[in-house]
């Protein structure tokens, strides 16, 4: 499969890695969006982390969680955000599963303008059922 994730957890193409586990692998995105931005894969191809195991998900957050804390004490950072990008129009680029781990300072003027609405009683009730009656 031509994914340049699956190429970089192959080692088939370099990154600057800083820890991996049997199913996760943590290194430098190449364009960072602010000093010490990580990025943390499963190293088993997966397009969407919303369709991954349990398991495949705790190795990722068990990895990302160790490795903010490093960066934090690293780069002295005043908070950090962890993101997942779920497909195209959600901002994913890359079409294998991601954390990214973005270290934030205050005043940094990184922003994410996304507009918020309200959340009226009958289209609440509305998605409690629909969700609830979707989990399996
Ligand atoms: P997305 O927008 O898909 O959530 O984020 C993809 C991220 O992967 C971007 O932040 C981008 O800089 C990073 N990236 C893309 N190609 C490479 C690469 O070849 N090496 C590394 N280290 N990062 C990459
Ligand atoms: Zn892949």
């Amino acid at each position: 499969m031509d994914c340049i994730f699956c190429k970089i957890a192959a080692g088939e193409i370099p990154c600057y890695k800083l820890a991996e586990t049997d199913q996760a692998l943590g290194f430098l995105d190449i364009m960072p969006i602010a000093r010490g931005h990580v990025l943390v894969i499963p190293k088993r191809h997966i397009e969407l982390f919303h369709d991954a195991e349990p398991a495949c998900m705790g190795a990722i957050m068990e990895l990302a969680t160790e490795l903010a804390a490093a960066i934090k004490k690293s780069v002295v950072c005043d908070g950090i955000n962890m993101l997942l990008n779920a497909g195209r129009v959600a901002g994913q680029v890359v079409p294998h599963a991601h954390l990214h781990i973005i270290p934030r300072w205050k005043g940094d003027g990184i922003r994410w303008p996304w507009p918020q609405g309200t959340l009226e009683e009958e289209s609440a009730r509305d998605l409690v059922d629909c969700i609830t009656g979707n989990m399996q």
